[in-house]
């Protein structure tokens, strides 16, 4: 097809973005500092889970990508 894609992938910008997010723990504190966002996405929203290695609790997070 004649579409290019150029430059960063938009969920590579989320993914950046959401690297700086603190990935702390609601349930036990616990601060993972190495931790990473795993992420997927439908199309329509991106969902973030994070799971913690200390408590096991998964944390996640859904952004729209709304136009
Ligand atoms: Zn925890």
């Amino acid at each position: 097809m004649a579409t290019s894609n150029r430059g960063m992938n938009p969920l590579d910008t989320l993914r950046d973005r959401f690297d700086e997010v603190e990935t702390v723990c609601p349930a036990c504190g616990y601060d993972d500092d190495d931790g990473t966002w795993a992420t997927e996405t439908d199309g329509a929203e991106v969902r973030y889970e994070h799971d913690c290695p200390s408590c096991g609790k998964v944390t996640a997070h859904t952004i729209s990508l709304g136009r």
